[in-house]
């Protein structure tokens, strides 16, 4: 049975194809915040006020108020119908069956998907065009970002003053999502705390790196983003600047459907009160010009 929920930030409403993710934290693919799986009831309205996904996590799963489908109506004349209808066809192709023109038809089709196959798969090979110019932009929310990105790319933004801030970049199936963190912000002053005193005590010796406010955090974030792909695998991260300053970045393989693979970049930088984070993807044939418009997008990361 089919689950319908709704995400308490933003309202999106999601179908699962039975209840194996309810009571799961799941990300919300419209705002990116993460939050538990609960099913609408009968007043399809969200269950409960929303909650912040952290402090829902005790809670027991919540398994009530599954709404039962309504039973399919009139089987038993539609399924003589076209039972009389299969009967009909059977007569008919036991009739074409030696002709020529069913011969005809079948070697027309053999020939259709011999010819159409190949021209389908090389389409969908051919690596895209890298973007010509690139646009800026500047976050809607308190102006809580601005970064540069392809001219020709899909920008949706959204989120909640005071809450999460969003943008999401998308072009054919390169999708790239930016995000804040409160959460993380509390990390990052944990974190920029220690890295202080780390600083302050280490005086001219040279700072370890695996110490650093950022790399703990980028470390922290791994998690939250790994279980959004099947298969995540990431390398060493990498030191950048941009224009929140100091940057990890580090590129991952993750399983895409129909087997393939996809290949991307996920960047941590911290802000004055969040942390953000930019994680995009592509298919893997696709990486070559992707991962510098990646890079691009990244580095282009400032306060607004
Ligand atoms: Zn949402």
């Amino acid at each position: 049975m089919s689950v319908t929920s709704a995400c308490p930030t933003c309202g999106k409403r999601f179908r699962f194809p039975d209840d194996s993710k309810v009571g799961k934290k799941i990300r919300c693919r419209e705002c990116e915040e993460p939050f538990v799986v609960e099913p609408l009831g009968d007043s399809e309205k969200p269950t409960g006020k929303p909650k912040r996904a952290k402090t829902a996590g005790g809670l027991p799963p919540r398994t009530v108020g599954v709404k039962p489908k309504p039973k399919k109506k009139s089987r038993p004349k539609s399924e003589e119908e076209s039972s009389k209808k299969r009967k009909s066809q059977k007569k008919k192709k036991s009739n074409f069956t030696g002709s020529p023109a069913f011969i005809g038809g079948i070697s027309t089709l053999v020939l259709a998907l011999l010819i159409g196959v190949p021209f389908l798969s090389s389409g969908d090979d051919k690596p895209m065009e890298p973007p010509a110019s690139y646009t800026s932009f500047q976050h809607e929310i308190n102006n809580a970002f601005k970064c540069e990105y392809p001219s020709n790319w899909k920008m949706e933004s959204g989120g909640k003053s005071g809450s999460v801030v969003w943008a999401r970049i998308e072009f054919e199936d390169v999708k790239i999502r930016i995000r804040s963190s409160m959460g993380a912000s509390a990390i990052g002053d944990i974190a920029s705390n220690m890295g202080g005193d780390i600083l302050g005590g280490a005086g001219g010796v040279e700072f370890d790196e695996s110490m650093a406010p950022i790399a703990s955090v980028h470390e922290m974030m791994h998690d939250q983003y790994a279980q959004d792909y099947s298969g995540y695998q990431e390398q060493q991260p990498k030191k950048i600047e941009t224009g929140f300053g100091d940057t990890r970045i580090s590129e991952f393989t993750a399983s895409g459907s129909w087997g393939s693979t996809v290949r991307g970049v996920r960047a941590s930088m911290l802000g004055r009160d969040l942390q953000w984070t930019v994680i995009c993807d592509c298919p893997e044939k696709d990486w070559a010009v992707c991962q510098p418009v990646f890079e691009h997008i990244v580095k282009s990361m400032s306060r607004g």
